[in-house]
């Protein structure tokens, strides 16, 4: 293993023996062996070549928004992008970003230069890869309403990909069938608008999450997605599920779609407590809850 080590570290900076949970939200998770963090393509390119070698799993993560991953070790390497590839710049109505941009500072950006599109994404605690994978959304807009194209590597080719290849759909894109590819940056078309008017849209926006979410405390947004009949919200709090524990795990009294990190959660804790909300919604309504976070290094 200390030959990898040598290996990715011709192409990166590379960290070993991370745990996860200082690289998520959530701060839950085991140890990541290898954290890799790429300068620019050919570094990339290099560390993707390097695990194939190696036979090993890899793993993006962006800002770690919506993972619940396990206690277990990664025997793998995870690929950061938000310390090298952050770069962006505006032209007109375009945004163009890399992948490891905070999507939160974009729309600040966005803001100062008159440009109106990203207001929904001003809370977002997320990468702009991490975003587009799941074309996250608030207040009834989404990432794939500003989307005109994404920088994809894939099978060992960059190439630029339209909206409509992406596949946006609620909370889900191609990108989620085709973990093995890349999402190197996003073409974002914005619309001209007025710049009062957008600061106090987000502002509101920021005090609405205020309000009504758990800021103060660890979380991974909401659990579950909502199913089409009702909000995820109505069937948790309908089971009496508001505040209910297991161990650290607590579902948020502030917003039943939290579940908060209350006190030095492990993952079993976690998982238990979302698949106890799904068999007992399962059981009093017919509907199957479906979580919006994604597990990982599960076995
Ligand atoms: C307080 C809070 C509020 C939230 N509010 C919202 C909200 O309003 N709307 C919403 O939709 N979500 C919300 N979320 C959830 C979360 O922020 C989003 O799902 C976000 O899209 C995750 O982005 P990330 O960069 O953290 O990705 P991660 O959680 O790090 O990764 C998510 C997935 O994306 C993949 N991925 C990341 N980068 C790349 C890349 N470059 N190429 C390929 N795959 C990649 C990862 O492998 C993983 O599968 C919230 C979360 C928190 C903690």
């Amino acid at each position: 293993m200390t030959d990898l080590r040598h290996e990715l570290e011709k192409y990166a900076d590379v960290v070993c023996d991370v745990p996860l949970s200082k690289l998520t939200t959530l701060r839950i998770g085991g140890i990541a062996r290898y954290v890799v963090y790429p300068e620019n393509l050919l570094s990339l390119e290099g560390i993707l070549k390097t695990v194939e070698a190696y036979h090993l799993p890899y793993k993006l993560i962006g800002k770690g928004s919506n993972l619940l991953c396990s206690d277990e070790v990664f025997e793998g390497v995870i690929i950061r992008l938000d310390k090298h590839f952050n770069q962006f710049y505006i032209d007109g109505t375009t945004l163009v970003a890399e992948a490891g941009c905070s999507i939160i500072t974009l729309s600040v950006e966005a803001m100062r230069n008159g440009l109106s599109g990203l207001e929904f994404a001003s809370g977002i605690p997320a990468t702009v890869g991490g975003v587009t994978f799941m074309n996250a959304g608030a207040y009834k807009s989404a990432m794939s309403e500003v989307i005109e194209s994404v920088s994809v590597l894939r099978d060992g080719k960059m190439e630029w990909i339209s909206n409509e290849e992406c596949e946006f759909a609620y909370r889900s894109s191609i990108f989620q069938k085709h973990p093995d590819w890349i999402i190197l940056g996003v073409r974002l078309q914005l619309k001209e608008g007025d710049k009062e008017e957008i600061r106090q849209l987000m502002e509101s926006r920021k005090e609405r999450r205020m309000a009504s979410q758990p800021l103060d405390k660890a979380s991974a947004g909401s659990i579950f997605r909502n199913p089409e009949e009702v909000p995820a919200w109505e069937l948790i709090e309908g089971i009496g599920y508001r505040g209910k524990r297991i161990g650290g795990a607590q579902v948020s009294e502030k917003h039943v779609n939290f579940i908060v990190n209350e006190d030095h959660a492990s993952a079993k804790d976690f998982l238990q407590l979302i698949e106890e909300i799904q068999a007992k919604v399962k059981e009093k309504y017919q509907i199957d809850l479906v979580m919006e976070v994604e597990k990982f290094n599960w076995q």
